[in-house]
């Protein structure tokens, strides 16, 4: 029998405005507990919420990039119930009329792009956070109330794991592109709920949906993903039914486990928030806000992949954060063979920086344009090169002076290079016997000889062809 894996994902993302959603209290991760707090987040008795204007702009900037029609009005909404994180009693959310609906994110699979629908984005408040302590005493720290969040709920486009993760990359790289969350799964402030069940292709029976709570990092979606599509055809095959459940994933034992059955809609009875006015955006104040939006990643990447004549894959790499893809175009500007910058950007380069923590390299992009004009112009080789970057990384300096330091200027004299290779030749015999024989290979080891004798600094090309003739010769 075959099945087909139908996902949705809801999520959860702090914005990162200066003060909160509904009064003036910082927006910041952290802080001393409960010390970020006032009536209006706390919600005592009396105390009257103010929309913070920034929140409305960075959720419009958010419908923007991926394509929502964004509502002249929306309307905010208490979603009530009960939990310790929850002073107030209830969440303010938006729900019925949000600021953005319909929109897509379109992203790379297997059998090439692929619409993800976007149902809603709404605008809503954070709870604050429960700590549990040793002694098994749970605290409350409030800080994170009213901390202002965007709701994103997809359309269940997505038919696997790789598809949920390719969806939340595309999401986060375009939300950090707009500078309006650092998305950080590890802090929190991008959470992840998946609503996930399986269709039977053959008979078109579904199995009832398990919302699975609360993922912390891309790669757990994935695989409770997979783990929970087994898990429903398994149940469906033996003929058990189920009731739409609400689950967590476990890390440690790799398996999803219920929580509880699902609440329903009705539970939260919802009411419109009589505090707050509905909310009017005029399309004139939304195109003010849109010219202030950078080039988003996929159509960066396009660019890349024309103006600098790249792989998708490489201009992919190159675009994932807006950093990365700022130094490639300013040393784009200062050397010309953007495939060897590319190389050694995504090669030399990007395996020492954690593109998570930012994008922070300790010289500046001319400094680095030097370097490889020096390994382009045959001044050094492309180790010495990897070697100075090193030293770039590790001590600082300019490349020229750390090319003098380390003694690494390449040998332009050919007759030097040649009394290497006679030795390297006399010494090896057995190696020349073996490229007769037509070992081609055996010549690499002869070229690292000599290299080695040269201490780096020989020229690599004309090593072998040194070698090459003169073996023939022999
Ligand atoms: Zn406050
Ligand atoms: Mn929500």
């Amino acid at each position: 029998m075959s099945y087909k894996t139908i996902v949705g994902l809801e999520i959860h993302v702090e914005l990162s405005t200066k003060t909160k959603a509904f009064c003036g209290c910082e927006n910041k991760y952290g802080g001393e507990p409960n010390t970020r707090v006032c009536p209006v987040c706390l919600g005592m008795p009396g105390a009257l919420p103010v929309l913070n204007k920034e929140v409305v702009e960075y959720a419009a900037m958010a419908g923007k990039a991926f394509h929502c029609t964004i509502h002249e009005k929306s309307v905010f909404e208490r979603k009530n119930y009960f939990y310790p994180d929850l002073v107030k009693g209830y969440q303010l959310t938006q729900n019925q009329h949000a600021l953005c609906n319909n929109g897509y994110v379109e992203i790379e699979t297997e059998n090439g792009p692929k619409k993800i629908g976007i149902h809603q984005i709404q605008i809503e408040e954070d709870t604050g956070k429960a700590l549990h302590s040793d002694e098994r005493d749970t605290l409350m720290d409030y800080n994170r109330c009213g901390v202002p969040l965007i709701e994103i709920v997809s359309d269940p486009d997505m038919s696997s794991g790789e598809e949920a993760k390719a969806f939340l990359e595309a999401i986060r790289s375009t939300l950090r592109y707009l500078d309006i969350s650092d998305c950080k799964m590890e802090e929190g402030s991008m959470r992840c709920d998946v609503n996930i069940n399986i269709e039977d292709l053959e008979t078109g029976e579904r199995s009832a949906i398990a919302e699975i709570k609360n993922l912390n990092s891309f790669r757990a979606v994935g695989r409770a993903i997979d783990f929970e599509t087994k898990r429903q055809i398994q149940l469906m095959e033996a003929g058990e039914k189920e009731k739409k459940t609400t689950r967590r994933w476990d890390d440690v034992k790799t398996e999803t486990v219920l929580m509880r059955v699902k609440y329903t809609e009705n539970d939260y009875r919802f009411v419109p928030e009589g505090d707050l006015p509905p909310l009017y955006v005029s399309q004139e104040w939304l195109e003010k806000i849109f010219d202030r939006m950078p080039e988003l990643p996929k159509k960066r990447k396009e660019r890349f992949v024309r103006d600098f004549q790249l792989p998708d894959y490489d201009a992919q790499v190159l675009t994932s954060t807006k950093d990365l893809a700022d130094y490639y175009e300013d040393l784009a500007g200062e050397f010309k063979d953007y495939t060897m910058l590319s190389n050694w950007v995504m090669g030399e380069v990007l395996r020492r920086v954690d593109l998570e923590e930012g994008f922070h390299v300790p010289f500046e992009a001319k400094d680095l344009a030097d370097l490889l004009n020096l390994v382009k112009d045959g001044k050094i080789n492309n180790n010495a090169g990897k070697k100075v970057l090193r030293a770039m990384f590790e001590e600082g300096g300019k490349p020229k002076d750390l090319v003098e330091k380390m003694g690494l200027l390449q040998m332009q004299d050919t007759s030097a290079m040649e009394s290497f290779v006679d030795e390297v030749l006399k010494e090896n015999p057995e190696s020349i016997e073996q490229i007769k024989a037509g070992k081609d290979r055996v010549i690499g080891f002869l070229v690292g000889q000599v290299m080695k004798k040269s201490k780096g600094k020989a020229n690599p090309q004309v090593v072998n062809k040194l070698l090459a003739e003169k073996i023939k010769a022999l």
